[in-house]
């Protein structure tokens, strides 16, 4: 075996993927599969398709294009606000994207006319969370009545984003206002909107509560489907059968010792330009790991799944952990091994230089 190594278990993330389906279908919302978070991995991507999810979401045009390519009866969502550069493979691969802008939303009406086509868009607003869309709600209904007119394009309905930048919670005060904004938007069109795209995993809590405004029809979920311990600890919501170990991360131990924990001679700061937290325990055990930020983004984003493994700090390609109440035999050359939440899971799926393994059970 070759490490780091991330082991894939499709089984584990297929039953977590069927779950949150059925959670989303008993209340009237219809999921969609986003992959970008693990890559777009075939074989986790295989598990949605097979648990009955036919829209398959990405921000990165080539993972659609994959996706187009490994299953053309499904639907296809682009969730970054498109490139004006990329508006040509924007038409070609994704049959649905998210959009805010006039300028841009042209260009796909010109380019989805040149290929014959009709370019679903879904516009959106934003409401508080100030990363894209909208602001303002006269500007987001006179834009959907632009799209309406716009012949090489197709108002599927509208969306908003929350949590990713503003950290704002996803509520039955911003969410109302989404489906509020669909019904606004309904009578100037005089025809229904099929989409109101209300979030994504963080808008899972209000769902689970059953306190989801009505008129919200969609949520696009990505990390609830692959790492959910967010969602199980921080948003507090225990699902029974979700589980955090369809993906685990080994790194090989290659020094193993015992160290001061407090740093010697002057402090400055450390590989990354940051001031270092150090606490003085006095001599203690440690190992050190062949696996740094340059593999997982963030050291804080790994769970060790050993018993009495601390995570002590990493620079671009070690990590140092501390073992003194570990109560395992440690070898050098073995292993230890470790759970991801979303950020270790970006990093490290996408990585060339981690190997990856898919394991039945
Ligand atoms: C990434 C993304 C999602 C999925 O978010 P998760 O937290 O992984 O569920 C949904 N919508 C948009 C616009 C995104 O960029």
């Amino acid at each position: 075996m070759s490490y780091p190594l991330l082991e894939i278990y499709p089984q584990r993330i297929m039953e977590n993927a069927r779950i949150l389906r059925q959670e989303c279908l008993k209340r009237g919302i219809e999921p969609v599969a986003v992959i970008k978070g693990f890559a777009a991995r075939p074989e986790i991507v295989a598990a949605f398709v097979k648990v009955g999810y036919t829209t398959l979401a990405s921000a990165r045009l080539p993972q659609l294009a994959a996706a187009k390519e490994a299953y053309p009866q499904l639907r296809t969502m682009a969730l970054r606000i498109s490139m004006p550069s990329e508006v040509k493979q924007m038409v070609q691969f994704a049959d649905i994207s998210l959009e805010s802008e006039r300028y841009t939303l042209d260009l796909l009406d010109q380019e989805s006319l040149l290929q014959n086509k009709t370019h679903d868009v879904i516009l959106m607003r934003d409401l508080g969370d100030l990363r894209e869309g909208i602001f303002d709600a006269e500007s987001f209904y006179a834009l959907a009545e632009y799209v309406e007119q716009c012949q090489g394009l197709h108002l599927l309905g509208i969306g908003v984003n929350l949590t990713c930048y503003g950290s704002i919670i996803p509520d039955e005060r911003n969410l109302g206002q989404l489906a509020a904004d669909a019904r606004e938007i309904e009578r100037r069109l005089g025809r229904r909107l099929q989409v109101v795209s209300g979030g994504s995993t963080s808008s899972l809590p209000l769902l689970l509560q059953d306190k989801m405004p009505a008129g919200i029809t969609q949520l696009r979920l990505g990390e609830a489907l692959v790492v959910p311990c967010d969602l199980i600890e921080y948003w507090g919501c225990p699902l029974p059968g979700l589980r955090n170990d369809g993906l685990i991360l080994r790194a090989e131990i290659v020094e193993l010792n015992c160290k001061p924990t407090m740093p010697q001679g002057r402090l400055s700061v450390n590989a990354f330009g940051c001031e270092g937290q150090y606490v003085d325990r006095g001599i203690r055990r440690r190992a050190l790991l062949a696996i740094g930020v340059l593999d997982v983004g963030d050291e804080s984003k790994l769970i060790p799944r050993e018993p009495g493994v601390h995570i002590l700090g990493a620079s671009s390609d070690h990590l140092i952990v501390d073992i003194e109440d570990c109560p395992l035999d440690l070898q050098l050359g073995g292993t230890l091994s470790f759970e991801l939440h979303y950020k270790a899971m970006l990093f490290s799926c996408s990585s060339p230089m981690i190997a990856k393994t898919v394991l039945a059970e």
